[in-house]
């Protein structure tokens, strides 16, 4: 995995290590992984994130066991400016899905798609079948199946023989999930996507070029589902803010 010189490996915002890396690094690592068959657990943290991991210490906790965790969204990017850790790029799930199945597709790996409402995931499936021919999707899964059924939808996953199993239940349910199941699916690796699925399935539409280009993705988000998002960018965008500033002035309270 390469290196880049002006940019540090890693960076600690919020005291959550974050691996510093471009896209293609990342796709490069996750190559490595899958040829090495090195089990590697990998979520996102944006700055959503991050006002739940200051007030859930398991989520917390759930964030320190992953392998990596990439820097998602240009709140983390302010972040990193404030905090003089500077953030290489801007490495979220839904951009990093096309050119996974990409490579999937000429690899011959395989993908689970477990997570979102009933019928979402089995139409990503079929996007990626037609956008990326050659594809294998191992199976998919809803993510509101009863408690008592995780290990059910375990042992499918585990039938299925996937490479790469993505786990779209959102934070901090999806990271837990990871952590708890990952081993027994058997899968070599484990990514939480969020509300990924949403928006490959056609149901939720995505940001502009423009507008993801100039960190306003979670504009165009809040205008999409103002209800639901509402609280958590109008109010959550000046938490988080405070919390990175608070944490600048009492760093020694931040070391991860
Ligand atoms: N979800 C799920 N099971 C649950 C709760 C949520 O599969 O018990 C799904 C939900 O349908 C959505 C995703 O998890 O597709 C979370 O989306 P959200 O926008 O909250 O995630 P973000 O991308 O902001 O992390």
């Amino acid at each position: 995995m390469s290196k880049t010189n002006s940019f540090p490996a890693s960076v600690l915002i919020y005291g959550i290590r974050l691996a510093n890396l471009s896209m293609d690094d990342v796709l490069s690592a996750i190559d490595a992984a899958l040829v090495s068959k090195t089990r590697c657990r990998i979520t996102f943290v944006n700055a959503d994130c991050v006002n739940i991991a200051a007030k859930n210490n398991d989520y917390k906790k759930d964030l320190d066991q992953m392998d990596w965790v990439f820097i998602d969204g240009i709140g983390m990017k302010i972040a990193g400016i404030i905090l003089n850790q500077p953030v290489r790029s801007n490495v979220n799930g839904t951009d990093l899905f096309p050119l996974l199945c990409k490579n999937l597709a000429k690899q011959g790996g395989s993908l689970y798609l477990l997570g979102a409402k009933p019928g979402v995931a089995d139409a990503v499936a079929k996007w990626a079948i037609d956008q990326f021919p050659g594809i294998v999707i191992a199976g998919s899964q809803h993510g509101y199946f009863a408690k008592g059924e995780a290990e059910s939808v375990v042992a499918k996953i585990h039938d299925s023989h996937a490479d790469v199993l993505l786990v779209a239940m959102g934070a901090p349910q999806q990271e837990a999930w990871i952590n708890r199941y990952m081993q027994s699916t058997g899968s070599v690796i484990a990514i939480g996507v969020g509300g990924l699925f949403d928006y490959y399935s056609g149901n939720i539409p995505r940001a502009p070029y423009w507008m993801r280009k100039s960190g306003l993705e979670w504009l165009f988000r809040l205008i999409q589902e103002p209800k639901r998002l509402g609280g958590r960018y109008l109010i959550g965008n000046w938490t988080f803010l405070a919390r990175i500033i608070y944490s600048k002035l009492f760093s020694g309270a931040f070391k991860g």
